[in-house]
């Protein structure tokens, strides 16, 4: 049998750190022979072409990203329970079969395996974005009762209803913080005039979590940090997710070290050459 490949789709997906960690994962259980990680730039109006392409052209599933996780649930054919309750899914697995395309969510167990036993018994989540909707989930799948704030409460509300948790306008104590918006991915210093906890509250959390990565790391888990707090950064909560569709596509364990040092830069990327091309051209520049 062939190299099989596998991939992640976005637009943009330039920054994508998935290919170096999932290729760093390949080659540390000796897969490396038999899958290839791509990164493929999409662009929406060519994602459901594309998609219908990528078993023909090799591809034994593939990761997406935004913005087009709502619109991998919606071509798939079979849907995990996970993704059809988030509505939406990260996880394209092709076959068995011609056409067969199955659905998984791995951002919402990928969440919980960051966090550990014993789950959260409460939570406030921050944002209402497809992000939220996953760790809203995936909290109160785990016994957590959540809270979901917002910039537009409107959204808060439209989650809380669709998922079964409530909807805040301010903030609240919890065991557990976690940012799914993306504020302090471009600007730190607005942070905390972006989100409705202040740096000194933070206290009030046991654990705080930040969806968003940068170089440097973020000012909400800066400040976490120095008061105390258990911090799980961005970068956790992709291994882990990773780590999930690499177990889904492999059959095997995904070895987390190898790939929490590749997402961190922290050795040489093992992307190869070809991982970088594009299928036939077709989604992007
Ligand atoms: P969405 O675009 O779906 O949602 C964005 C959210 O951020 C909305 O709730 C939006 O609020 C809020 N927001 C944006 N700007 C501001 C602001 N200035 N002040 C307050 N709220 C703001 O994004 P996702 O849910 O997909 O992702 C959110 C973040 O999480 C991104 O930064 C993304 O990179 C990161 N992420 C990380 C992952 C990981 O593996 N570590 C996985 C997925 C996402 P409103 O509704 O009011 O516009």
């Amino acid at each position: 049998m062939g190299l099989k490949r596998l991939g992640v789709l976005g637009w943009p997906v330039d920054h994508s750190r998935s290919p170096a960690m999932q290729n760093a994962a390949l080659a540390a259980t000796g897969l490396d022979g038999a899958f290839v990680y791509e990164r493929l730039a999409v662009s929406p109006d060519a994602f459901p072409e594309t998609v219908a392409g990528l078993p023909a052209a090799g591809f034994a599933g593939v990761n997406v990203t935004i913005p087009h996780k709502e619109a991998a649930l919606a071509l798939a054919t079979a849907v995990s329970a996970d993704a059809r309750a988030i509505g939406a899914a990260n996880t394209l697995t092709f076959g068995p079969g011609e056409g067969a395309v199955r659905a998984d969510n791995t951002d919402a167990p990928g969440l919980l395996d960051a966090l550990g036993e014993p789950a959260p018994r409460t939570a406030l989540v921050l944002g209402a974005g497809g992000s939220a909707r996953a760790v809203a989930y995936a909290l109160r799948g785990a016994g957590a009762a959540v809270a979901v704030w917002n910039r537009n409460p409107e959204r808060a509300r439209a989650i809380a209803a669709d998922i079964g948790v409530a909807a805040v306008t301010g903030p609240i104590a919890a065991e557990v913080l976690v940012n799914c918006t993306s504020v302090g991915l471009r600007d730190p210093a607005q942070t905390f005039k972006e989100i409705p906890v202040n740096a000194d509250d933070l206290g009030e959390y046991a654990c705080v979590v930040d969806l968003v990565y940068r170089d440097g790391g973020t000012e909400l888990l800066r400040q976490a940090e120095r008061r105390g707090c258990r911090c799980v950064d961005g970068l956790e909560i992709l291994v882990r997710q990773g780590a999930r569709s690499f177990q889904i596509w492999t059959g095997r364990s995904a070895p987390l070290d190898v790939m929490r040092r590749a997402a961190r830069g922290e050795q040489p990327s093992q992307l190869p050459p070809s991982a970088t091309g594009r299928l036939g051209g077709r989604g992007g520049p």
